[in-house]
């Protein structure tokens, strides 16, 4: 913990859904719901409008459609939320040279390494200001909330306490009296399986985590993650701002204290880290050609295994699929049948989006047809050609984006970031002068 609120957290808010409704102008103010639309898609991110209707990352799209069923439901446009991104992390590298992004749109800026005066509350709360007004400035009015604090744990608390468009700064020593009311899933690392185990021992705050003995706590919750969680609950957290141009790997690991003999089991697990492991590359828009599996054995021997797709992939079940096949491998060489202890799933070689793959979720050849899109020929024309929300362009009326397509007809608003909401026109689905519209240089 440093003795200056030097660590900064930014933080876009309701990224996809806000870059959309400023390219859109129809639907600022609705709710707008970004995420895979076919029958087995998941919702990325959700306007704060679709919030009020329970709308979440993570959830599945058609129970999204049930709870707002006049929501907006939009294909990411990966090739605009980059482009946003490159210039909000431009002003925060114009800020510091220290800046790591954790996804398009979230980093941690080092203000140490920033040119100022000093690092006092007053000094960097207005220097958090200006950004925020710069950030709304370059990107046609997107806001951003900031969290500084005295570590990484802590920027990044401060920073979900006032969303949206919020500043929050925890001064020096004023970290405790933050976390302590708070559930211990504020803690990074505590997830569902450990919030459970601390449950059961009467630990629920922070503050009743911060009362129990380092022993106890490698009891409740085993000892890589004991001392981590008995720091964390005193707001100690020396990790650095690592400066990176983006994640090279995504990649999930899991502990056991049994040892795992249970083949079926292990399956299970890999399966559920390669889904894991797929939410993450989504959230960041990337995706990655090589599968990695990390096994260790009783004996700590480690063991990784790799594969490489000819193309990149962001899909569950592809990467459960080759994560499965590569354990398969070492079962059957005989190599697991002492136990395992660890398991893990990684996927590496990551690309950003390019438009094709946007469609990827939907052509995995294991996937069966959407089941409110029932003729096969239908649903594969509507995939290949019309995504809802995609870029287009009228050889008369001019640039616009799909509202709707099916059935052969495909309904297409004609708006764009610089004009009013403007009209609805539909057009059979091979009409030559419609045609996608992509920027220069994607
Ligand atoms: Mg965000």
């Amino acid at each position: 913990m440093r003795s200056h609120a030097s660590v900064m957290h930014l933080d876009l808010d309701a990224f996809f859904a806000s870059v959309e409704q400023r390219d859109k102008p129809s639907l600022r103010g609705k709710p707008v719901v970004v995420g895979g639309v076919g029958g087995r898609g998941v919702v990325s991110t959700a306007s704060y409008e679709a919030r009020r209707y329970g709308v979440r990352s993570a959830m599945s799209t058609r129970e999204a459609r049930s709870r707002c069923p006049h929501a907006a439901f939009l294909s990411p446009r990966f090739h605009a939320y980059r482009a946003v991104s490159d210039v909000v992390m431009g002003l925060m590298r114009e800020l510091s040279p220290l800046v790591e992004p954790l996804s398009l749109d979230e980093a941690f800026v080092d203000l140490v390494a920033a040119d100022l005066p000093d690092l006092e509350v007053a000094t960097v709360g207005a220097v958090a200001e200006e950004l925020r007004s710069r950030v709304a400035d370059a990107t046609g009015g997107l806001t951003a909330s900031v969290g500084v604090g005295t570590s990484k744990f802590i920027a990044k608390v401060a920073s979900d306490l006032d969303k949206p468009d919020g500043l929050v700064i925890v001064p020096p020593g004023a970290e405790l009296d933050l976390l302590r009311p708070m559930s211990v899933t504020i803690i990074p690392g505590v997830g569902p399986a450990t919030a459970e185990r601390l449950r059961r021992a009467g630990i629920t705050t922070v503050a009743d985590l911060e009362a129990v003995s380092l022993d106890e706590l490698v009891r409740i919750t085993g000892r890589a993650h004991g001392a981590g969680l008995y720091a964390l609950a005193r707001a100690q957290d020396d990790r650095p701002v690592v400066p990176e141009r983006e994640t090279k790997s995504v990649s999930v690991e899991g502990t056991y204290d049994t040892d795992l003999t249970d083949r079926p089991l292990m399956e299970q697990l890999l399966t559920r880290q390669a889904g894991e492991v797929a939410a993450r590359l989504k959230k960041s828009g990337l995706s990655g050609r090589t599968i990695t599996i990390k096994v260790r054995l009783h004996d700590f021997t480690t063991l990784n295994r790799s594969t490489t797709l000819p193309s990149p992939t962001d899909h569950a079940g592809t990467i459960a699929r080759l994560a499965r096949a590569l354990f398969a491998d070492l079962v059957e060489a005989g190599d697991t049948s002492g136990g395992v202890r660890l398991l893990g799933v990684g996927v590496s070689g990551l690309a950003d989006w390019i438009q094709e793959d946007l469609f990827g979720d939907s052509l995995e050849p294991e996937d069966e047809p959407a089941p409110d899109l029932p003729d096969p020929g239908l649903t594969r024309r509507s995939r290949e050609g019309w995504q809802p929300g995609m870029d287009v362009v009228h050889r008369e009326l001019g640039r616009g984006w799909v509202w709707g397509a099916g059935r052969g007809v495909v309904t297409v608003r004609f708006e764009t970031a610089r004009t009013p909401a403007g009209p609805v026109r539909s057009y059979a689905a091979d009409d030559p002068d419609l045609t996608p519209w992509r920027p220069d240089g994607s």
